[in-house]
């Protein structure tokens, strides 16, 4: 369940920011490629951010549509299921341009105060050796 892991580098993310401060609500990009099971992401997240300052908060999870260019027709289609391929052409000479994404946005404490993070949760659960 890759799920956990990207969960806990969420809550080690967030939590960092807080600078010791409660987190309310944590908003998340994910790209459709990640194939993350939202349900399963706020499942784990809830796991992992207990005991933590982020035990309260809420996750806002953006879902990030996959983006390919074409090599073959120069057109850039929408994926909504793999295999990636061209929406257009059908090709799978196609770069993917969207859709890797796996980003803490924003972090929102107390008293409305918000930061602005765009710390790539992807490269942290990578660096830890878990998803690749
Ligand atoms: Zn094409």
């Amino acid at each position: 369940m890759h799920e956990l892991s990207i969960a806990g580098a969420i809550v080690a993310i967030a939590v960092d920011a807080a600078g010791g401060r409660p987190v309310r609500k944590v908003e998340v990009k994910v790209g459709f490629l990640r194939q993350v099971v939202v349900s399963s992401l706020v499942f784990a997240f809830e796991l992992v951010a207990r005991d933590t300052l982020a035990e309260e908060a809420e996750l806002v999870i953006e879902p990030v549509p996959a983006r390919v260019r074409c090599a073959d027709c120069d057109g850039e289609t929408v994926i909504e299921r793999f295999p990636l391929c061209c929406g257009a052409c059908g090709s799978f000479a196609v770069a993917v341009v969207a859709g890797e994404e796996l980003e803490v946005e924003w972090i929102e404490l107390d008293e409305m105060d918000a930061i602005n993070i765009g710390a790539d949760a992807g490269q942290t659960v990578a660096g830890k050796g878990v998803m690749q």
